[in-house]
């Protein structure tokens, strides 16, 4: 089986582990603060605040910019579910626009249809590893008095123009064992804003400035000094691992063209993919079901995903949930039933590639 994701440690991150177990430091310290930096330097943010996970950092992001009871975030319906959750945390109500076709992502005009008096934040989606298109996102910021968080969890070192994700708004990362970049389990917030830097790092340790010395009603968001190290370890080997993503998204790109059914999705001009996902939409034209096209995909042993099998409140905690304004999305709604994620991990060799196209050609009846 060619599994949608790997997970590989080298040597180098077994002794960084290692060495931080024998060095008796595993809570948060001196590996916490490397790995901060390090990630800083990668993105260009100029602060870098390490949580639990990714799901605290959405929430601690969102609670650090003051949104509370009563506030509106607006989001994407095509999201995985941590994005709405971490909205509804803050006790805030959740709203939708509709996404583009072109790249998955909100759609900047729908996002100004759905600003209200009670509108705090947009948060924005950088799906499969691409930027959301953030500079009519900013402007519609800009123009509205409304803070931007970036859900940049899938999308580490994706760039918009000569910018990285999560240098635009306030961006939340996730280092969870599947994302481009893991620490086991983790996320990272990144800021320019020097107070809501200093208000994160207070929140994620108690509200404790310095010992028993507490500023505010904080939280235990702290990440271990095992999971940075895990974290420091993968920084160096983090671009040609995406060469190697993007090599393998080019064959595929390649050699599934012109096929009845499949699109295959492109890098939107002035944007820099990272590839965490490669997904593909198998469309009405096709010869089979999105959902026997899975299933073929997968006995012939090609590992693939649907991310997402549904708008993310079409779920009984969502449906008849007041702080969860549910309307219709046309878009979004067409392409639950499209999308396959298929294999474009660092890890492929030739062959699985070949075998990849290979049986994506069988199935739905192009020439091999
Ligand atoms: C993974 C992910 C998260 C949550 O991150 P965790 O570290 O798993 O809590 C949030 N948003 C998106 C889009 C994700 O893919």
């Amino acid at each position: 089986m060619i599994p949608i994701s790997t997970v590989k440690f080298d040597a180098n991150a077994e002794q960084l582990v290692l060495d931080t177990l024998r060095s008796g430091l595993i809570v948060q310290g001196q590996k916490v603060q490397e790995f901060e930096q390090k990630f800083a330097e990668l993105i260009g943010a100029k602060h870098a605040i390490a949580v639990n996970n990714g799901t605290t950092s959405l929430i601690a992001s969102l609670e650090a910019m003051g949104v509370k009871e009563g506030d509106e975030v607006i989001t994407s319906p095509f999201t995985f579910v941590a994005t709405l959750n971490a909205i509804l945390a803050c006790g805030a109500t959740a709203r939708f626009a509709d996404v583009s076709a072109d790249d998955f992502m909100v759609a900047p005009d729908k996002l100004a249809e759905k600003i209200t008096q009670k509108t705090r934040v947009l948060l924005p989606v950088h799906l499969y590893g691409q930027s959301a298109d953030m500079g009519p996102i900013e402007t519609l910021a800009k123009k509205n008095n409304l803070q931007v968080l970036e859900d940049a969890a899938q999308a580490h070192g994706a760039t918009y123009g000569d910018k990285s994700v999560g240098t635009f708004g306030v961006g939340s990362f996730s280092f969870y064992a599947t994302k481009n970049i893991t620490t086991a389990e983790g996320g990272i917030i990144t800021t320019t804003d020097d107070a809501l830097a200093d208000r994160l790092r207070l929140m994620r340790n108690q509200g404790m400035r310095s010992r028993y010395n507490y500023e505010l009603a904080g939280n235990n968001w702290r990440m271990t000094d095992i999971h940075a190290a895990i974290g420091i370890s993968q920084l160096p080997g983090y671009p040609g691992s995406l060469e190697r993503r993007r090599a393998n998204a080019a064959f595929l790109q390649e050699n599934l063209q012109n096929i009845t059914g499949l699109i295959v999705p492109i890098e939107q001009p002035g944007r820099g993919h990272v590839w965490h996902q490669f997904t593909i939409r198998i469309t009405s034209e096709a010869r089979v079901s999105r959902d026997d096209f899975v299933s073929e995909l997968a006995s012939s042993g090609v590992g693939c995903g649907v991310y997402y099998p549904k708008l993310v409140f079409n779920y009984p905690p969502y449906r008849q949930n007041d702080r969860v304004v549910i309307e219709d999305y046309p878009v979004a709604q067409q392409l639950v039933g499209e999308v396959v994620s298929i294999p474009v991990h660092p890890n492929l060799s030739h062959e699985d590639l070949e075998t990849i196209v290979t049986n994506i050609r069988r199935i739905l009846g192009a020439s091999l």
